[in-house]
């Protein structure tokens, strides 16, 4: 079923767990997503960027998750990932999505603040969460985000901001990226540990992608609730499709589309399947 975004990270947090939020954008990703969650009996977030709004029927894709999230078997939840437009927040906001994140993090912290407390004030009228982000993701490989400069999250100020804004998640940057890494990541733990000293609310770590397990594991143990995975679900669906026509299709000259997606969204699902476990951080069954 659908559930509030706050709801489910709420109860991440007590249990030092993370939920994945996967970036979606077609009917095989949202399948794909729900289903590997399901194997692994933990909740989900199916996360839709506005920068996907242009190529996805936001309404359609709306109407499509809260019907497959009526009969799943675990708590789904619908976020809208950056947005830095006040009418895709409205737009998700009608079309019942239970939380979205307002990036205002190329303004200045004053800006950044009265801008996103605008939001929460609509978000919150509707009951709707709201996310948001002080410091700035640089980016990686292959990866489909807005470049940033990389300027890692002042514990002092998250906590200001955190305080003078009232939104209900944190993305905090600490040195992941979005998309792949060109290089060893440098993930300041530390940084973490003290944003999550001052700050109560779920953290939200952003560039789930290409980051090493152990890693993964230490940031949920400082206080992230919720991991975003884009590149790395995309790397292993176009993988397969670069090698369909000589490796799983090769005998047949014409495959049938629906058997292409067939099979990527069994090799989503597998890349989905991995991170839904890492992040349930080796607990039981919450649902
Ligand atoms: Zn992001």
């Amino acid at each position: 079923m659908l559930i509030s975004t706050k709801e489910m990270l709420k109860k991440a947090q007590e249990e030092t767990r993370a939920v994945a939020a996967f970036n979606t954008y077609s009917l095989e990703t949202v399948q794909a997503a729900i289903s590997s969650a399901e194997k692994e009996e933990q909740p989900v977030i199916i996360a839709l960027g506005e920068r996907y709004f242009p190529t996805v029927d936001v309404e359609g894709f709306a109407a499509m998750v809260k019907a497959m999230a009526h009969k799943a078997a675990i708590p789904v939840a619908l976020h809208l990932d950056h947005a830095y437009e006040k009418d895709s927040i409205i737009r998700a906001i009608k079309n019942g999505f239970t939380s979205v994140m307002y990036d205002g993090s190329k303004y200045p912290l004053k800006e950044n603040i009265k801008r996103t407390k605008e939001i929460v004030d609509i978000a919150h009228m509707e009951g709707v969460s709201v996310e948001a982000e002080i410091g700035s993701m640089a980016k990686g490989a292959y990866s489909d985000e807005e470049e940033g400069d990389g300027t890692l999250t002042d514990p002092l100020l998250a906590n200001e901001f955190v305080k003078a804004t009232n939104i209900d998640f944190l993305a905090a940057a600490i040195g992941t990226v979005h998309g792949m890494y060109q290089g060893e990541p440098n993930i300041d733990l530390e940084r973490l540990q003290q944003i999550h000293e001052l700050v109560n609310i779920p953290l939200v770590l952003h560039g789930g992608s290409g980051t090493p397990d152990e890693k993964i594991v230490e940031t949920i143990n400082h206080g992230i609730c919720k991991i975003n995975v884009n590149t790395e679900i995309s790397v292993a669906a176009v993988t397969f499709l670069k090698s369909a026509f000589d490796d799983e299709f090769k005998d047949d000259p014409m495959p049938h589309l629906s058997n292409i997606n067939r099979v990527m969204q069994q090799k989503m699902e597998k890349a989905m399947q991995r991170f839904v476990r890492l992040f349930s951080n080796e607990k039981q069954a919450v649902c």
